[in-house]
């Protein structure tokens, strides 16, 4: 089985630290938006974004595939939103 790539969040520094995995992608947006509310508490100027605003499209803060590069199974993001 691929554990397929799913997309990458947008950071100013490009590292592998943005690509969005099948198998860490949950852990990943709960830790960022963690950071994001805590932030957001020391700078009123921050916005908080929950883990599935990170994956909805219309915010634009990550590139979202459609398809996995790797293995070309179809991303069923309905279904991954399920799981934040
Ligand atoms: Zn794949």
């Amino acid at each position: 089985m691929c554990n397929c790539w799913i997309g990458i969040l947008h950071n100013y520094d490009q590292c592998d630290t943005n690509n969005l995995e099948l198998d860490t992608y949950v852990d990943k947006l709960k830790d960022i938006s963690r950071v994001s509310f805590a932030m957001a508490k020391t700078s009123g100027r921050f916005k908080a974004f929950s883990p599935k605003s990170y994956i909805d499209k219309r915010r634009g803060l990550a590139t979202l595939f459609n398809f996995c590069p790797w293995c070309g199974a179809e991303i069923n993001w309905r279904e991954l939103r399920k799981a934040l």
